[in-house]
């Protein structure tokens, strides 16, 4: 049974009108609702919100002795 979403709700990513629904995710803000699992991957790559994925190349600032 498919999901029905409200007419013409906007991609939360590029704003094209989301015609089928499953590509929602959770975030802190609320749901927010893709068009596609292009759009979806994407929102959490560059929003890294969601699942516990802090894993960011922050461990460069390591002032270790370089020779
Ligand atoms: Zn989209």
């Amino acid at each position: 049974m498919p999901e029905i979403v409200a007419d013409d709700t906007p991609c939360d990513l590029c704003g094209l009108p989301v015609k089928v629904a499953g590509f929602e995710l959770k975030t802190a803000e609320g749901q927010k609702i893709f068009c596609c699992l292009g759009c979806k991957t994407l929102y959490t790559l560059i929003r890294g919100s969601g699942q516990n994925e802090e894993a960011g190349p922050s461990n460069i600032s390591n002032n270790s002795d370089q020779k």
